[in-house]
């Protein structure tokens, strides 16, 4: 029997409507690049989304057209974000950070009609057009007096065609399985494969996104997000703050400015930001030798890689603000799993705490996890059993788009994610590495992320990361690489000393090697595939 509950379809609309008539004077604070400060409501966020509709169609864009964004955290790639989706179109958010080829290729893949861009990417676009022959023009966002000098053909204003356009009097309405939005993964190996989302997939993800034991967003919030709106919707911020009534907060190009993120934090009065552990790295760094702290922060969402336990304590101790340690991808929407305690971890202290609070936390509901073996076979949520993490769900990428080849990650319905995790019988997921970093000694493995856990507490250490390198009697041993400003024979000493009784012996790195930066990929992670590469030639002592 079918029940008789009405079918309205999960659109994006549906978010931005309810956050006109429930929120409407919520404020929208963005730093631009010819703003310090914009400011405006959620009202006349949602007014100029449905000029962008209108002056989509008056472009004369395809009903489904991909219309891409190479543009920073601000007010206008939030317009983008709805009227682009709610029109039916698609919005393929670019991540600047990417080669040049790399962009080429997914311009010319997703087939780009138009291209909307912060000025600052207008050299960068005028290097490529001519080998992107689909696409129709180019939108630079900024007003009049701002426009660049470029040769970029086809090249209007932003905000001059939007105050020609009349804003559409309402979205259309179709299938909630209609894609809103398209995110390439910068993959190691192969081309960027692109993430397809629908509305559906957003909407329930923003749900999950709002519940208590996730991000746990309300009306009474200020959210900043400092991941890019370029990757994976900015984990589903910008959707989720105006679902709920939360202020917004961009900081546009100056993502990466310590000093600005904290002014922000603390004049705007943010409550949550969210961000990878390398945006949040140099934030620490400048409180400490400023002295300045960051209230009314509470919480902060980090995830991307392995937020270390030393920058989860130092949140918790010096600003009293807790760290909500995630994990996701691309292919997630992103978000997969978030660390909030429950009954059995509520009162952890100690070394308990601290096993605990580097975990990535528990499915969201509606994401469904298992860890299986070599031959696919699930293996026991047991706390101890390492296995490949897979994942089915709601907002789980079925299928990439236009693959040039058929998916390897999909099995039966499961999505295998890359990732070596260990479970516990509460649900609680820890990842040990990617697939492709395993270290593999003797046959057993080593997780570099508990190793990179130990290093990163001594306070010498700005950052670091395990490698695993071939090794003649074990196959492959670690190396720990380090970024400090006191790199010496001491110093390696100290940390190869600080892994005794916290790790298996047999775990201990064999060497310490010191760096002055290390590689990281487009989305802040370090990319140990680099860092493998460069310490190609590198030999053990003891081999
Ligand atoms: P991306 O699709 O570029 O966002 O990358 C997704 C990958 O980042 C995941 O498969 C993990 O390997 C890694 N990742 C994300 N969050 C975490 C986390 N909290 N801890 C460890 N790895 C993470």
């Amino acid at each position: 029997m079918r029940g008789l509950m009405m079918d309205t379809p999960l659109l994006l609309q549906n978010i931005a409507e309810h956050a006109v008539c429930n929120h409407g004077g919520r404020e929208i604070v963005s730093v631009t690049a010819d703003h310090d400060r914009h400011r405006y409501t959620f009202a006349a966020a949602m007014e100029r989304a449905r000029r962008v509709t209108a002056l989509l169609d008056s472009l004369g864009t395809t009903p489904d057209a991909r219309i891409a964004t190479l543009a920073w955290n601000d007010f206008r790639h939030l317009e983008l974000y709805f009227g682009v989706s709610c029109s039916g179109r698609v919005l393929h958010t670019i991540n600047p950070r990417l080669f040049a080829e790399q962009l080429v290729y997914i311009v010319n893949h997703a087939e780009d009609e138009w291209v909307f861009f912060d000025v600052a990417f207008t050299g960068l676009l005028e290097s490529v057009a001519t080998q992107c022959p689909g696409v129709r023009g180019y939108v630079a966002m900024t007003d009049a007096a701002h426009m660049p000098e470029s040769s970029l053909p086809n090249l209007h204003c932003y905000e001059t065609l939007l105050a020609a356009a009349q804003p559409v009097a309402g979205w259309p309405e179709f299938d909630e399985n209609t894609a809103s939005s398209l995110c390439y993964t910068s993959g190691t190996t192969g081309h960027p494969k692109g993430v397809l989302y629908s509305h559906r997939s957003t909407v329930l993800h923003t749900y999950a996104m709002a519940l208590p034991d996730s991000a746990g967003l309300s009306a009474l919030d200020c959210v900043l997000p400092i991941v890019p709106m370029f990757h994976v919707n900015a984990w589903g911020y910008p959707y989720a703050a105006l679902m709920v009534g939360a202020k917004l907060v961009f900081p546009g190009h100056r993502l990466s400015e310590p000093e600005l993120l904290v002014d922000l934090i603390t004049e705007e009065g943010v409550t949550i930001a969210g961000g990878v552990p390398t945006v949040w790295l140099p934030v620490l760094d400048y409180l400490r030798r400023s002295g300045r702290n960051l209230a009314p922060l509470n919480r902060t969402v980090i995830g991307g890689s392995a937020c270390p336990l030393a920058m989860i304590e130092e949140f918790r101790e010096a600003h009293d603000v807790t760290v909500l340690h995630g994990w996701g991808m691309t292919e997630m929407s992103p978000v997969g799993t978030v660390n909030r305690p429950n009954a059995n971890t509520a009162d952890l202290a100690g070394e308990a705490l601290r096993a605990h609070v580097v975990r990535q936390g528990r499915a969201l509901p509606g994401v469904e996890l298992r860890i299986v073996d070599e031959d696919g076979e699930e293996l026991p949520r047991d706390g101890s059993c390492f296995g490949a993490l897979q994942v089915r769900g709601p907002w789980v990428c079925a299928d990439y788009y236009h693959p040039e080849a058929p998916s390897a990650a999909h099995h039966e319905g499961w999505f295998d994610t890359g990732d070596v995790a260990i479970i516990d019988a509460d649900g609680y997921v820890k990842i040990t590495d990617r697939t492709k970093d395993v270290i593999k000694s003797g046959g057993e493995w080593i997780s570099s992320i508990d190793l990179e856990n130990v290093a990163m507490s001594h306070p010498r250490v700005r950052e670091c990361a395990v490698i695993g390198l071939p090794h003649p009697k074990w196959q492959e041993r670690p190396l720990l690489v380090v970024v400090s400003d006191a790199a010496d024979d001491a110093l390696a000493a100290e940390l190869l000393a600080m892994f005794e009784g916290r790790v298996a012996k047999w775990w201990i790195p064999n060497d310490v090697a010191f760096v002055e930066s290390l590689p990281h990929t487009a989305t802040g992670k370090v990319s140990k595939l680099n860092l493998r590469r460069a310490f190609d030639e590198y030999r053990f002592p003891d081999a």
